[in-house]
């Protein structure tokens, strides 16, 4: 292959910008031509397409977001947005794609590959619920962004004695509360994964707070419920003092963290290897520190993904 695009597309995640870097810079290294594409499947089908030269992703390492921008275009699940989209890349003469997103991105990606379009998907988003990876690009920035806000939660909770709820984002996913909440101590994980039993939480308060334990904190995932909606539980078991806190948005910015920038620097040097030698239908992961190459029909038709579970047992028996 001679060239070859990018495009990064559904939620922005920091990292996504070191992986752009990294296609690039690996691709023209190869001798390739790359080219970005704004605002995802939108900028794809619209032609809004330019070629990247070496300079052009310099100083983008650190930044969060995406200096390709993203967009939401439902209409890329049609046939007729896809072959458009593909039109556009023979256009430039664009023989492969690198596409930088979640799930929804990733169902893009099949879609051209079905189309018999080469195209490598690196999986980006925060949510970390990407099938064929343990690790999604910008899960641990955003895990480490909740982690310093909790421990600043923590300070009122105690001064104040106050159960602190705090809602994570994360989609359908528990991974960002899970590993947050670990790293912060929490008193109680809500995650989708797992059941939880709202007179046993109240239960484990009220005990803690007997032996003096001044603050407790309880990290809920947005895909259970609103952290309001928790609150209103917890309150008819008792006056816990609760206080909710939703970190929303601000969980997806900032500079990404040491590991979400190797990650990002390895999966889009792979992603190129892999194009080079003229292979697409892919997506690139990590599985136990090994960086992979699935085939991404299979993944997404017949893998899921799943958190480690073993962080949710550990924590109901170091917490208490
Ligand atoms: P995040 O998980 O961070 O929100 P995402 O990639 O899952 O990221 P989505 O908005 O779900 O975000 O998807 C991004 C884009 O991918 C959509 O706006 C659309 O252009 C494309 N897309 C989503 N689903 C499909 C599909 N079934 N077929 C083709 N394209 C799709």
């Amino acid at each position: 292959m001679k060239r070859i695009a990018i495009l990064t597309s559904g939620g922005d995640a920091p990292g996504m910008n070191a992986a752009v870097r990294a296609v690039t810079r690996k691709a023209i290294y190869e001798g390739m031509e790359v080219y970005g594409i704004n605002y995802g499947y939108a900028g794809l089908v619209a032609g809004d397409i330019r070629k990247l030269d070496v300079s052009d992703v310099g100083d983008i390492i650190q930044r969060g977001g995406t200096v390709l921008y993203s967009a939401r275009y439902p209409e890329f699940a049609t046939e007729e947005g896809q072959l458009k989209g593909i039109e556009q890349l023979k256009k430039f003469g664009i023989e492969g794609l690198v596409v930088i997103g979640g799930d929804g991105s990733y169902h893009g990606a099949l879609a051209l590959t079905k189309h018999g379009y080469p195209t490598v998907g690196i999986p980006g988003t925060i949510d970390n619920d990407i099938p064929g990876t343990d690790y999604t690009i910008g899960f641990d920035t955003a895990s480490n962004t909740v982690l310093e806000a909790v421990d600043k939660l923590r300070d009122t909770a105690t001064s104040h004695v106050r159960t602190f709820i705090i809602e994570v984002m994360g989609r359908d996913a528990g991974d960002i509360a899970l590993w947050a909440g670990v790293a912060a101590g929490a008193d109680y994980i809500v995650i989708p994964e797992r059941e939880f039993d709202i007179k046993e939480i109240a239960a484990k308060i009220s005990k803690s707070r007997e032996r003096g334990k001044r603050h407790c904190l309880i990290m809920v995932a947005e895909g259970v419920m609103s952290g309001q909606e928790f609150k209103d539980l917890l309150s008819q078991e008792g006056d816990f003092h609760e206080r909710v806190s939703v970190l929303g948005h601000v969980v997806r910015g900032g500079a990404p963290s040491v590991r979400d920038r190797v990650l990002a620097s390895k999966f889009g040097w792979k992603a190129v290897e892999l194009l080079k030698e003229g292979k697409g239908g892919l997506c690139v992961g990590i599985r136990n520190e090994e960086i992979i190459a699935s085939d991404i029909i299979d993944t997404l038709e017949n893998q899921k993904h799943h958190p480690d579970l073993t962080l949710y047992t550990m924590n109901n028996e170091i917490t208490f």
